[in-house]
C-alpha cells in the first residue's frame, strides 16, 4: 500500500485528527520542545481515546512504518518524534480523575505535570514527579521521575499503581501487581520500550501550600556551599526537597541588576510543610553559609512552585544535555565542576544536583526497573539557549564540562538526562543487572522492538 493510501485509511478510523505533510498545522504541530531537533515524521495521530491509539500502533506494525510515541515532547533528544514514520501524539488524552478516599490518580497519558498538579491541588494532594510543569508526565514517568517531593515520597515510579497499556500487537492490557505485574515492573523506569501507556494510575500524598523558593550565592562561595550540602543531605528532614546549581544570574526583571550575568551557586528549596518548619529545616545548611545575594523563599501552594521555572525556559530553545548518577562529591569533583561551570557559554545553561535518598533507597533496587538506588544524586548538565547559532556552543561546553567530572561519577544516568548518542553501554550501565530482566519483557511484550524510538532496550536474543 503507498504511504497515502496507508495514511488515508489509518484517518478513517480515527476520532482524533491525523496530521500529514499537507495539513496546514504540520510545521506546528511537529516542533518539539528542544529547538535543536527537527524532525519531520510523516504523519502525526492525534490519538483522542484507547481505540485511536490501536488503530495507530496497527498501521505502524502492518506498515512497516517507524514509530514514535509523544507525550509533552519534552524528551532533549526528541525521542517523542520520528523522521519519515508515525508520531502517535498522545496530548489529546487528558482526562484527570483524582479519587480522595483512597487518594489515587487516574492520569490521561497526554497530560503534563502541571495538568496533574491542578487537578489533585484542590484536594490537598500531588503526585511527586519534577520540577517543570509543562514536562510531559508520560515520558517523565516511564524513565523515573524526580522532582521536590521524591525525597519523602518517591520516584513517580515508586507511586505508579497501575497503567493501561496498547501493546505492539494492538491489543489491550492492564498492568498492575496482579494483573502482568511483569510489565508493570518493566514501566517503572524502563520507558517506552514496552507498548503505548493510554492511563496512569498513581498514589498521591497530602501536599497543599509549601515554603519554597530559591536562594542565590555568588559562585565564589560555591566549593564551600557543595562541601556543606553534600554533609547536609544525608541528615536533612524527608519533608525538605532542596536541589544545588550551578548558574548564572539572567540579566533582566526580576533579578537583582548589580548580578546580572554573574555566577551563582543556588539552592532551591521547597519544604512541604510550615514556614517555621522549613526554615528549621533548612537552618544546618544555609546558617552558616555567607549572605545570600537573593533569597526568595515564600509560602505558596505547590503548583506555582512546580511552574516557577516555566516562563525561564519556554518551548523552541536549544538543548544539550548529559547526565550522571553521583554517590559522593570528593572535593576534586567540586573542582571540576566550579573549572567548568566558569565556561558556561550562556546565562541559560545548568548544572543541577538533585538528591535521590529517602523513599527511593528504601525501595529495593531490583523492585523496579529504575534500579540506580545507590546513588546520592542525580547530576545534569544542560547547554542551553534561545539562539540556534549557540547550538554548538552550548553541546560543546556540556560534552565538556561531562567529560571533566564524570570520571568521578557511578556508570549510569537517569535516562530522561540522556541524549541519544551515548551508546547502549550507557544504558547497560544505567540499568545494571535489572537490564537482562528488562530485555526478557520486551521480549515477551514487543518482540519485534516495533518501540524502538527510545532509549531502546533490545529483546532479549
Ligand atoms: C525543562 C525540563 C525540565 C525537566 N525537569 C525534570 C525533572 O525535574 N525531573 C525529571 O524526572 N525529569 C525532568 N525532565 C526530563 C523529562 O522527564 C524528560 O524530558 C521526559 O522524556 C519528558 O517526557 P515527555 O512526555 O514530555 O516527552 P516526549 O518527548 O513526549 O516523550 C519522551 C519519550 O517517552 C516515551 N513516551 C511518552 N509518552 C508515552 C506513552 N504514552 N507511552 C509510552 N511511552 C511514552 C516515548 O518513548 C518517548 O520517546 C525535564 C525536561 C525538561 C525539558
Amino acid at each position: 500500500m503507498s504511504s497515502s493510501s496507508t495514511l488515508t485509511e489509518l484517518k478513517s478510523q480515527l476520532r482524533g485528527s491525523l496530521i500529514d505533510r499537507e495539513s496546514p498545522n504540520y510545521t506546528e504541530a511537529r516542533k518539539l520542545y528542544n529547538g535543536m531537533i527537527d524532525k519531520r515524521p510523516l504523519a502525526i495521530a492525534r490519538c483522542c481515546d484507547v481505540a485511536d491509539v490501536m488503530a495507530a500502533v496497527n498501521c505502524a506494525r502492518e506498515n512497516k512504518l517507524a514509530l514514535a510515541i509523544r507525550g509533552g515532547g519534552h524528551n532533549g533528544p526528541g525521542l517523542g518524534s520520528v523522521n519519515d514514520g508515525l508520531v502517535i501524539d498522545m496530548s489529546e488524552m487528558k482526562g484527570v480523575r483524582v479519587d480522595p478516599a483512597t487518594r489515587t490518580v487516574r492520569v490521561g497519558a497526554g497530560c503534563t505535570q502541571g495538568d496533574v498538579d491542578h487537578a489533585t491541588h484542590p484536594f490537598g494532594l500531588a503526585v511527586p514527579a519534577g520540577i517543570i510543569s509543562t514536562t510531559g508526565i508520560a515520558g517523565l514517568t516511564l524513565s523515573g521521575g524526580h522532582g521536590y517531593l521524591t525525597r519523602k515520597f518517591g520516584l513517580t515510579v515508586d507511586n505508579l499503581l497501575e497503567a493501561d497499556v496498547v501493546l505492539a500487537d494492538g491489543s489491550f492490557v492492564t498492568a498492575s501487581s496482579d494483573r502482568n505485574a511483569d510489565l508493570l515492573w518493566a514501566l517503572r523506569g524502563g520507558g517506552g520500550n514496552f507498548g503505548v501507556v493510554t492511563s496512569f494510575l498513581f498514589q498521591a500524598h497530602p501536599v497543599r501550600t509549601v515554603f519554597a523558593g530559591p536562594i542565590a550565592y555568588d559562585q565564589k562561595h560555591a566549593k564551600m556551599i557543595m562541601q556543606r550540602f553534600r554533609e547536609f543531605i544525608p541528615r536533612a528532614p524527608e519533608d525538605l526537597g532542596i536541589f544545588l546549581g550551578l548558574k548564572t544570574v539572567l540579566s533582566c526583571d526580576p533579578f537583582p541588576k548589580d548580578h546580572w550575568g554573574k555566577g551563582i551557586c543556588l539552592l532551591m528549596v521547597c519544604y512541604n510543610g510550615p514556614e517555621e518548619d522549613g526554615k528549621k529545616a533548612l537552618a544546618p545548611l544555609v546558617g552558616e553559609l555567607p549572605e545570600p545575594w537573593f533569597n526568595w523563599t515564600g509560602v505558596m501552594p505547590y503548583p506555582a512552585v512546580q511552574s516557577m521555572f516555566d516562563g525561564l525556559y519556554p518551548k523552541g530553545m536549544q538543548w544539550y544535555w548529559r547526565g550522571d548518577f553521583v554517590k559522593t562529591l570528593p572535593d576534586a569533583a567540586i573542582d571540576a565542576h566550579l573549572e567548568q561551570a566558569a565556561r558556561s557559554p550562556s546565562e541559560l545553561s545548568l548544572m543541577h544536583l538533585y538528591p535521590i535518598d529517602g523513599a527511593v533507597q528504601r525501595v529495593n533496587g531490583g523492585a523496579t526497573a529504575w534500579n540506580c538506588r545507590d546513588a546520592t544524586f542525580s547530576m545534569v548538565i544542560a547547554g542551553i539557549d534561545p539562539n540556534p547559532a549557540k547550538a554548538a556552543a552550548v553541546t560543546q561546553w556540556t560534552k565538556a564540562y561531562w567529560e571533566a567530572v564524570h570520571p568521578f561519577d557511578m556508570g549510569g544516568a537517569y535516562p530522561n538526562f540522556m541524549m541519544d548518542d551515548e551508546g547502549e553501554g550507557r544504558l547497560k550501565a544505567t540499568y545494571g543487572s535489572n537490564h537482562a530482566r528488562l530485555a526478557e519483557v520486551k521480549r515477551k511484550y514487543d518482540p519485534a522492538n516495533l518501540f524502538r524510538v527510545n532509549q531502546n532496550i533490545k529483546p532479549a536474543a
